[in-house]
């Protein structure tokens, strides 16, 4: 065996731990939340626009100072926070939790995925819609093209992360790409995915190489 002096191997020791770094990414922890069209928005807050409270992590997405509340057969929730910029398509994402204290039932869904969505009430102070528009976030990996390279993935690839930190360490397997020219690497669970496996907001999650 090689002799290597205690500084070649605090070398290669570092080398590898940014090696390993370098693959590793944060994990956004989304609560309930809806996105809302031009239309819809203005049916609930007539004669108001959306107002950034503050910016996500995403480039240009914020979250709005505008809520709603939610309801549905069994229950409702208050506080459910708008996201913006409008979108072409009305969007309600609630975690599994949620939709049991609602009383439905909505698929698992990326984000878009609205051909199946269920329909849910959105209740503002001035009008209320009922729409199908209701999932449960699929959870994902944000990342533009060049994360995509450097991390040797492919669009349409589904991969398994390993959450290698905290108290209920584990791996989420199914977890679909999201590239975008844009987007900042992160990945995307809900919040009965964070808690299922304490997930905190400096978490970290890397991709499992099979
Ligand atoms: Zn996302």
């Amino acid at each position: 065996m090689n002799n290597y002096s205690i500084e070649e191997i605090r070398k290669i020791v570092r080398e590898v731990l940014l090696e390993m770094q370098a693959e590793t990414f944060s994990i956004g922890i989304s609560n309930r939340h809806i996105h809302l069209t031009e239309e819809h928005f203005s049916i609930l807050f007539p004669n108001e626009s959306i107002e950034p409270l503050k910016p996500l992590k995403q480039p240009g997405e914020f979250a709005s100072k505008q809520t709603v509340t939610l309801v549905g057969p069994k229950g409702e929730i208050k506080k459910v926070r708008i996201l913006g910029p409008l979108r072409k398509r009305s969007q309600v994402e609630i975690s599994k939790t949620d939709a049991r204290n609602l009383g439905v039932q909505p698929p698992i869904r990326l984000s878009g995925h609205l051909d199946d969505a269920i329909e849910i009430t959105i209740r503002s102070d001035a009008a209320e819609l009922t729409i199908p528009a209701a999932i449960i976030a699929k959870r994902h990996i944000h990342l533009n093209y060049q994360d995509m390279e450097r991390l040797n993935l492919k669009e349409g690839q589904v991969v398994s992360v390993e959450i290698f930190e905290g108290a209920r360490r584990g791996i989420f397997n199914d977890v679909e790409l999201r590239p975008g020219e844009n987007f900042v690497l992160e990945m995307h669970v809900d919040t009965d995915e964070a808690n299922g496996a304490d997930i905190q907001p400096n978490t970290r999650g890397r991709i499992i190489r099979e």
